[in-house]
């Protein structure tokens, strides 16, 4: 088929069946250009115009392109969109290919393939968060799940069974996923998990090669030096690393060894329920209204990262949390130090990621301007912490930020203050770091001045005080003229040194012999002090990578202070406890707050009021109240107060003794999943049963209103059932919302669940709601009076009250619910007709009043006749 096509669209054509899954950025000068189905796609992705360039087999090409200097925003689009993109270069200057002859095409190249788990540029990444690429390998049965960041190196491994992926991919949300083709089941896991699913070939995950081509990668002989792992874990990483050298076609980034993480070190949250806690992303997709967004302080992106993983994935371990909280105690109570760290920190840049571009060599002055600057503010906060009797994370971390003052001072005096963003122009190694640059500088530098003095010469010898001196690409430096000089210049004598070159509209160029050989010397001097600079670069790009393992190590140090210390701040600004934690099954909460609402409360010059909740002794709280008193509210907040404790985080409360969470469910909300075709009531059977199967005797369990999607007999009992599972069975902690009244009598019955209520107050038939959870049950659901607050037409609601006050007297009578329907007048003649309201008369008598013509006197006793009206 190639036979009869260009031999430009012969290569194209031959590129793109190498990269068959990917549109194929064809690189064409200052474009990127994309032809038939892919230019059909992208044209359509991007919004830009689809063109055509010549014919293919009788058919016309259609093309699009982008301009390369603004191609990565146009990546981006592509990249959310799901696509890949091949990115083919031109790998020769087009002069060479021309001299192979007229018909030789230049040479061109995949030098990458840009997918969603894959990027390295700051402007398609989120610096706060992480960008993970995840691969899912099973060898005999046993399953395992390996993830890198390839923007900052990161690189860790866990066993991972089938029914764990679900939520493990919630919490670590990559943003593409590799499975092993024609694997069984996954069909839903895009759908799930929001990342796109690539499938490599079963080849990818063999254990065998696998373990031989890490072992390369790392240079060990052996992988026993990272950890025992096993067979499925290699199987996994290995496909990593081959997906890798694939889409950075053998440029392999910089990849740390790989770090065991223990499943069950992690407090377990599937995914329904960080969706409905809201952890690190609002249910409309945004940060701002998730905890994440309420509780981050910190103030550079690897911390902000560390406290995304950190709220993801909160500890299990008692000894691991102490830890932690005892580096945010000892800022919160030294807040001078706290302040003094958070100002050092400041100064510090993306190392991580600065350092990962550096290897897969897209870096440029300005990351290694930027590893300059992150030292600098380590070796002020190692200087800070100084002396200091610290807690032992602190210590450690202050412990890991000196030992590269070396690599810091030949930066500082190898750069100048500002570099620029490339290293194509120069002028970013400082003088006095390297004696030939200097040379060749002075060189250039005095060419320069030399020009000057040549053009006061000239204007000298011609007489002509507008002679100018220029430089463009085609003359190289050339005198001009303006042309009312043009006689003078083309005759003797000055036409024997002055060169005519060219005449434009106004103006008459000249070149001299001088001229020439000057422009030679320059430019030598130019080329070579910019072919230094490069190589300076690159001797200075080999030392950062060769700290490569210092460097990883002091960035965590950086992060794991900028943590603690934005955690201190917070406490100490938001007035949070340091909660009491332990391997007990109590559950005590003094004063308990919902970071996120109060907030918002807070911005509306309104107050959250604080409340308690203790399951230690009884377990289980059955929640009663009306709708809009705060039940959900109180429900959220105990979980997220679970969840920030075990993220090492003081707590919004006065007080708390939280003996550990293993897991925490929560279905609280209505979580329509109608695009999936599953009825509200059908998803939340399907999740009770999830939890009723996996709760253990150490989950936090809330749960709001189980049962009301279905009629109210078959909820009720439901609910019913429920929750004596969770009570005998489970043996969790929880708090169980309902509107089912009648469940508060099974409280009675089983000892270890006592009942709450949200209080509100009647007032003049209006409900106030005072948000104050209390021992006990609800006198009554006040359905009919939040109604009335929502705006119901009165005489809806005068209507709903004769109904409700039947049914429930005919309740305490005993009265089927069919009689009771039966006898109830029917609703024309319940509802009184607007024209016979009550306030007619007082309408009647306002509608003669004119307020300009009344004295104060009248106005007065107009008031009492109305009130005597009323
Ligand atoms: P419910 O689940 O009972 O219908 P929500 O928990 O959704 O009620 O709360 C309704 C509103 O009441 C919240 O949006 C919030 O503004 C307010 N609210 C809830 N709890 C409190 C509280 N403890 N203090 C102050 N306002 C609260």
């Amino acid at each position: 088929m190639t036979d009869s096509a260009t031999p430009m669209m012969a290569q194209f054509l031959e590129i793109k069946a190498g990269v068959p899954d990917a549109l194929l950025f064809y690189r064409m000068g200052d474009f990127y250009e994309m032809f038939f189905d892919d230019a059909v796609a992208a044209a359509e992705a991007l919004d830009i115009a689809l063109t055509k360039r010549g014919k293919h087999l009788g058919e016309d090409i259609a093309m699009c392109g982008v301009p390369v200097h603004s191609a990565e925003g146009y990546l981006l689009t592509l990249i959310r969109k799901g696509f890949r993109v091949a990115i083919a270069e031109q790998m020769e200057d087009p002069a060479e290919a021309k001299k192979r002859g007229s018909k030789s095409v230049v040479k061109r190249e995949v030098v990458r393939l840009v997918t969603p788990g894959t990027l390295t540029e700051e402007a398609l990444l989120d610096a706060r968060r992480h960008n993970y690429l995840a691969a899912w390998g099973e060898v005999r049965g046993e399953g395992a799940l390996a993830w890198a960041d390839m923007s900052t190196g990161s690189v860790s491994v866990m066993p991972c069974p089938r029914p764990a992926l679900g939520p493990e991919l919630a919490r670590l949300t990559p943003k593409e996923v590799l499975i092993a083709e024609a694997d069984p089941g996954f069909d839903a896991l895009e759908e799930e998990t929001g990342a796109v699913v690539t499938e490599l070939g079963r080849g990818a995950f063999d254990s065998g090669s696998g373990l031989q081509r890490l072992c390369s990668l790392y240079e060990v002989a052996s992988l026993d030096a990272f950890g025992a792992f096993e067979r499925a874990e290699i199987a996994a990483l290995a496909a990593l690393v081959q997906y890798l050298e694939i889409t950075q076609r053998g440029r392999l980034p910089l990849l740390r060894p790989p770090q065991r993480e223990d499943r069950q070190s992690a407090m377990r949250i599937d995914a329904a329920t960080r969706r409905s806690l809201e952890l690190v992303r609002a249910q409309d997709g945004g940060r701002e209204g998730a905890l994440l967004g309420a509780v981050d302080r910190t103030v550079t992106a690897a911390g902000a990262r560390l406290l995304e993983a950190r709220l993801s994935g909160p500890s299990r371990r008692l000894e691991v949390i102490r830890a932690r909280q005892a580096a945010v105690a000892h800022l919160t109570e030294a807040p001078q130090l706290g302040e003094a760290l958070r100002g050092h920190l400041r100064g510090a840049a993306d190392l991580d990621r600065a350092l990962s571009r550096l290897a897969l060599e897209r870096g440029g002055p300005r990351d290694l301007a930027a590893i300059r600057g992150t030292l600098e503010a380590a070796t002020q906060i190692a200087a800070t912490l100084d002396g200091a009797a610290l807690p032992d994370l602190l210590a450690e971390a202050a412990g890991n930020l000196t030992g590269l003052e070396e690599l810091h001072d030949l930066l500082d005096q190898a750069l100048v203050a500002e570099p620029p963003l490339l290293a194509r122009d120069g002028g970013y190694i400082a003088p006095g770091h390297d004696a030939d640059l200097d040379e060749a500088r002075r060189l250039r530098d005095e060419g320069r001045g030399v020009i000057a003095g040549m053009q006061a010469e000239y204007i000298e010898t011609s007489g002509i005080q507008a002679l100018k001196i220029k430089h463009n690409n085609v003359l190289g430096y050339f005198v001009e003229v303006t042309a009312t000089h043009a006689e003078k210049m083309l005759a003797p004598p000055l036409n024997a040194v002055f060169r005519h070159r060219q005449t434009t509209a106004n103006q008459l160029r000249f070149t001299t012999q001088e001229l020439s050989e000057l422009e030679t010397r320059i430019l030598n001097a130019g080329g070579l002090a910019l072919d230094l600079e490069r190589r300076l670069f690159d001797s200075l790009r080999g030392a950062v990578l060769a700290a490569a393992g210092p460097l990883g190590v002091l960035a965590r140090a950086l992060a794991e202070v900028d943590l603690a210390s934005s955690f201190a701040d917070l406490a100490r600004g938001e007035d949070w406890c340091r909660p009491d934690l332990d391997d007990s099954r109590a559950f005590s909460v003094d004063r308990g707050r919902h970071p996120v609402v109060e907030r918002a409360l807070k911005r509306a010059g309104q107050s959250f009021i604080g409340n308690d909740c203790s399951l230690s002794t009884e377990p289980l709280w059955l929640l009663t109240g009306p709708n809009m008193a705060g039940k959900s509210t109180f429900l959220r907040q105990n979980a997220l107060i679970a969840v920030l404790a075990q993220a090492g985080s003081y707590v919004p409360a006065k007080k708390a003794h939280i003996g550990l969470v293993s897991q925490i469910f929560s279905r609280v909300g209505a979580s329509d999943d109608l695009a999936r075709g599953r009825s509200t009531f059908m998803v939340e059977m399907v999740e009770t049963a999830a939890i009723l199967n996996q709760a253990d005797d150490r989950a936090l369990v809330i749960l709001d209103e189980i049962g009301r999607g279905t009629a109210t007999w078959d909820g009720l009992s439901i609910a019913w059932a429920v929750l004596e599972h969770l009570h005998g069975v489970n043996r969790c902690r929880g708090i169980f919302a309902t509107h089912y009244h009648e469940l508060t009598q099974l409280a009675g019955q089983l000892s270890g669940v006592a009942t709450a209520t949200v209080a509100v107050r009647e007032f003049k038939g209006d409900v106030v709601f005072l948000h104050e959870v209390r021992r006990g049950t609800a006198d009554r659901s006040y359905g009919v009076q939040v109604a009335r607050l929502a705006g119901l037409p009165e005489a809806v609601v005068t209507r709903a009250r004769v109904v409700l006050e039947a049914l429930e007297s005919g309740a305490r009578e005993g009265g089927r619910p069919q009689a009771l329907i039966d006898e109830l007048p029917l609703f024309a003649a319940a509802a009184p007709p607007p024209a016979k309201r009550q306030t007619s008369r007082i309408e009647e008598e306002l509608a003669e009043v004119s307020p300009d013509a009344l004295s104060p006197r009248e106005a007065l006793d107009l008031v009492y006749r109305l009130k005597a009206l009323g």
